[in-house]
């Protein structure tokens, strides 16, 4: 019997038992309480900007967040077709349409040259207002996923909003420490989102963040994601707001996982070393690279696989790894195909094709340990050498 080896399992070994029975004790677990404003100000401290705005989860952040940049209904929102769903949702529930564009084959991220080709060959200027040529609709923003721990290529995501005009919300949910040329993701757009999922690289067993420097939009993002409660004491309400705030005993998980994210974040770069190192000479797997701009926090380890020359396809070896008891992970069907999304513009994305096909994600749990991380390894290498 060997013991099952996870993605992505939390690791608690900081404060977290404290904290979490100072809330118990005190008797504040739910919206209020001391733990939401402290975790709050330490995020907004570690990624040196004014105001991170907790809540109930990240796709509740991007929900407000895309409220707050002015996406209205009927509008387009420019984002990857290569994502976890979360953000196209969110688009959704402002009754906006996302529109996927594919991603580059070298980091996987948005490809910031199909986006402007997109705005400069499909949209048009429509009395002062930027249309989708074809649908007719405005588009409004862009939203930008640094997937699995990689920054995107920001600074030219920025060009393009800055000569067409858009706001970005910055999706950071699979990124919290990495880094864009020394800058936090996080901490790179307008309004940029995160997320303390228990998958997540540091996690408050659920929870998210709207984080900003814009100090309207942090009071509004409060405002909001409290019912949208206008008086102190009184229950008086202008608007439909929501119930998206934080409870303090998530907050205080948060902030005991804060203090250790820096060597979360140093596990996951050892684990990615060691992978790359083992499958760098494997015929038909690619390992993932990190730009020159980029700190990756390799949130999840994804390698390719080529079926041709590796002999097997990426399902196949994860059925492999499975009878191994080691646990991986096919990426999320590009969004462009998702039929939750079918009624958005169709486009050809090819690359985000290919990597629906040939990607698969390892153990990158932070607690990995080496006898284990050996054990993937070897179960991988196994898999083709059984062909021959
Ligand atoms: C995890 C994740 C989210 C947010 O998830 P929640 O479970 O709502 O906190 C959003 N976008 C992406 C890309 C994610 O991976």
């Amino acid at each position: 019997m060997t013991e099952p080896i996870y993605l992505s399992e939390p690791k608690f070994c900081g404060k977290e038992w404290e904290y979490v029975k100072e809330c118990l004790d005190s008797g504040w677990v739910s919206s209020a309480g001391g733990f939401v404003g402290r975790f709050e100000q330490e995020i907004a401290a570690f990624l040196n900007v004014k105001h991170a705005i907790a809540t109930v989860n990240g796709t509740a952040a991007l929900h407000i967040g895309l409220l707050l940049i002015g996406v209205q209904p009927n509008d387009e929102v420019l984002m990857p077709t290569l994502s976890f769903i979360a953000p196209a949702n969110a688009v959704k529930y402002v009754g906006a349409y996302p529109v996927f564009i594919d991603v580059e084959s070298d980091y996987w991220q948005i490809d910031t040259e199909q986006m402007r080709r997109f705005l400069r060959d499909e949209c048009h200027i429509d009395s002062g207002v930027l249309r989708n040529k074809l649908s007719g609709r405005r588009i409004s923003a862009i939203l930008p996923v640094h997937i699995l721990g990689h920054p995107c290529d920001t600074d030219s995501i920025k060009s393009v909003a800055n000569e067409y005009g858009l706001p970005v919300l910055g999706d950071a949910t699979e990124s919290l420490g990495a880094k864009y040329k020394g800058r936090p993701a996080g901490s790179l757009e307008e309004i940029s989102c995160l997320s303390y999922n228990g998958n997540k690289i540091m996690t408050a067993g659920g929870g998210g963040m709207i984080v900003t420097n814009n100090d309207l939009w942090a009071e509004r993002a409060k405002y909001l994601t409290t019912q949208a409660k206008d008086d102190p004491f009184e229950y008086i309400h202008t608007e439909v707001g929501y119930n998206y705030r934080m409870p303090n005993v998530l907050a205080a998980i948060g902030c005991a996982q804060l203090e250790t994210l820096s060597r979360f974040v140093e596990a996951k770069r050892r684990i990615a070393e060691k992978y790359a190192v083992a499958f760098d000479e494997i015929p038909g797997i690619r390992i993932v690279k990190e730009a020159p701009w980029a700190f990756s926090t390799y949130w999840l380890y994804t390698i390719l696989i080529d079926e041709a020359e590796f002999g097997m396809s990426s399902r196949c070896l994860a059925q492999r790894l499975a009878a191994q008891d080691v646990q991986s992970r096919c990426i999320w069907q590009p969004l462009h195909r998702s039929l939750a999304h079918e009624d958005s513009p169709q486009r050809d994305c090819p690359v985000a094709d290919q990597l629906f096909e040939q990607a698969l994600s390892l153990p990158s749990s932070v607690g990995l340990s080496s006898f284990n991380q050996d054990r993937v390894i070897t179960a991988v290498i196994a898999a083709k050498e059984s062909l021959r």
